[in-house]
C-alpha cells in the first residue's frame, strides 16, 4: 500500500493502532486533506496528545539533512533566542549556507529599532559559533518580513532544496503554513499550537522548479521555559501583542517578582526606573529584598503564579544571576519571559529557574 502522511505533522499514517502515533480512523482514509488523529483533535478540539519521540530522535532526522544539497533557514524566537537554540548545528548540516531569521518581531515595542535586533542577533549567533549568510526578523503570524524572507531563500538557495529548522514553539509551522497559503491560498496546512512538539516528522512542500521546501521536526530544548509549563500558564506568559514596559521605580534593597518565574533584586544603585517588558498578562509584585524569600516560599503558585498547579512542582528551583552593570541603558533578557532594561549603573541579582539563560545585552531603545 501506498504511504500516507498526514498534512498536519508529515508522519505516516497507520490505522492499526490508535495508541501509537500517526493513527487515522480507517473511515478518514478517503478524505482529501488527510490528518492524523493527534492533529484532528489538535484543531478541532484544541487538545493535544503527547508525543512520544525523544529529542534523540528528532536529532536523527535532522542529521540525515547532513548529506543533501540545498539551504538551511534556521528559525529562533526572538523573545527565547537562547532557549530556541539548535547547538551545534553546523555539524549536522555541513557547509549549508544558513539563513537566520528571528521569529514574532510583532512583540517588539514600535520605539525599537529592528536594526539593533538584528545586529544582536548577529553577536549572539557568532558567540554560539555559526556564521550565518544573513539574519532577518519577521512575523511570520502578521506576515510582515515575509516577502523579503521568501526573496531571500529563492537568492541562497541557488536553485536547490531549502530545509527549515528549529526548536519547538519558535513558529516554525507558522512559518510553513505562511509560506503554503502564499503559494497555494489554503489556510492552515500545517497544524500549529501553544505546544511544543506539535510537528512530527519531514514534510514536503513542492517548489514549482522540481525542489521542495522541507520543514523538520521541531528540536526539544530544556533550556525552554515552555517545557515546564502547562497550556494555561504557557498561554499567560506568551506575550500576544506589542510588549508594554511596565516602568517601576525602585530604591536600592528591592525586588520584583515576575509571577512566579523570574525575581530581580536591585541590590544597590541610586533609585531609578526599571523597565519590565513581559507578557502584559503576567503580574509583576514589588517587595522589600529582605522579605523576598518568604514571601516566595509563602505564596508561590498562588499570588506569585505562573507556575501554577502541578507545574509548580515540575519546574526547576529558581537559581540566582548578579550582575554589576557599569553601564547605563542595558537589557537582562531572562529567555523565553522577556528582559528588564536597567537604565543607571547598578548591582542587580535574577533569579530564574535553572537552565534557563539570564544575559545582558546593551538596551536595544
Ligand atoms: P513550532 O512549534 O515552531 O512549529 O511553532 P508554531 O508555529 O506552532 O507556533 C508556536 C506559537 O508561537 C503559537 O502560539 C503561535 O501562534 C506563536 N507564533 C508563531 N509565529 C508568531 C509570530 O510571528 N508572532 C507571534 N506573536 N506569535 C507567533
Amino acid at each position: 500500500m501506498e504511504e500516507l502522511k498526514c498534512i498536519g505533522c508529515g508522519i505516516t499514517i497507520q490505522t492499526e493502532d490508535p495508541k501509537i502515533e500517526g493513527y487515522a480512523p480507517p473511515a478518514s482514509l478517503t478524505n482529501e486533506d488527510l490528518v492524523c488523529r493527534r492533529c484532528f483533535r489538535l484543531r478541532n478540539y484544541n487538545e493535544l496528545q503527547p508525543v512520544s519521540l525523544t529529542g534523540d530522535d528528532f536529532l536523527d532526522i535532522l542529521n540525515g539533512i547532513g548529506s543533501k544539497e540545498g539551504m538551511v533557514v534556521k528559525i529562533v524566537d526572538i523573545f527565547d533566542f537562547n532557549g530556541s537554540w539548535i547547538s551545534g548545528l553546523h555539524r549536522f548540516v555541513g557547509n549549508k549556507d544558513i539563513l537566520l531569521i528571528g521569529n514574532k518581531s510583532d512583540l517588539l515595542p514600535k520605539s525599537i529599532n529592528p536594526n539593533k535586533v538584528v545586529n544582536w542577533m548577529k553577536r549572539e549567533a557568532n558567540k554560539l559559533g555559526l556564521k550565518p549568510a544573513d539574519v532577518l526578523l519577521v512575523s511570520a503570524f502578521k506576515g510582515h518580513g515575509m516577502e523579503e524572507a521568501l526573496q531571500k531563500i529563492d537568492r541562497l538557495r541557488n536553485g536547490k532544496d531549502v530545509y527549515v529548522v528549529g526548536c519547538t514553539n519558535t513558529g516554525k509551522s507558522t512559518f510553513i503554513n505562511h509560506i503554503i497559503k502564499g503559494a497555494t491560498g489554503a489556510n492552515e496546512v500545517i497544524t500549529t499550537s501553544h505546544f511544543p512538539g506539535t510537528t512530527l516528522d519531514i514534510v514536503e512542500i513542492p517548489l514549482d522548479d522540481g525542489k521542495a521546501i522541507y520543514d523538520t521536526p521541531g528540536i526539544i530544548n530544556d533550556h525552554q521555559i515552555a517545557h515546564y509549563l502547562d497550556e494555561k500558564d504557557l498561554k499567560l506568559i506568551t506575550p500576544k501583542s506589542e510588549l508594554k514596559p511596565k516602568v517601576f521605580q525602585l530604591n536600592a534593597e528591592q525586588t520584583l517578582y515576575v509571577g512566579g518565574l523570574a525575581r530581580f533584586d536591585f541590590i544597590s544603585g541610586e533609585r531609578s526606573s526599571f523597565l519590565v517588558y513581559v507578557s502584559n498578562r503576567l503580574e509583576i509584585h514589588r517587595t522589600k529584598l529582605a522579605n523576598a524569600d518568604a514571601l516566595y516560599e509563602k505564596h508561590k503558585g498562588a499570588m506569585l503564579s505562573p507556575p501554577s498547579g502541578d507545574s509548580v512542582e515540575k519546574m526547576p528551583e529558581l537559581v540566582r544571576h548578579e550582575f554589576s552593570i557599569k553601564e547605563k541603558k542595558v537589557d537582562i533578557v531572562i529567555s523565553g519571559l522577556g528582559w528588564i532594561t536597567v537604565q543607571e549603573p547598578s548591582v542587580v541579582a535574577v533569579h530564574a529557574p535553572r537552565g534557563v539563560n539570564v544575559i545582558l545585552r546593551p538596551s536595544l531603545i
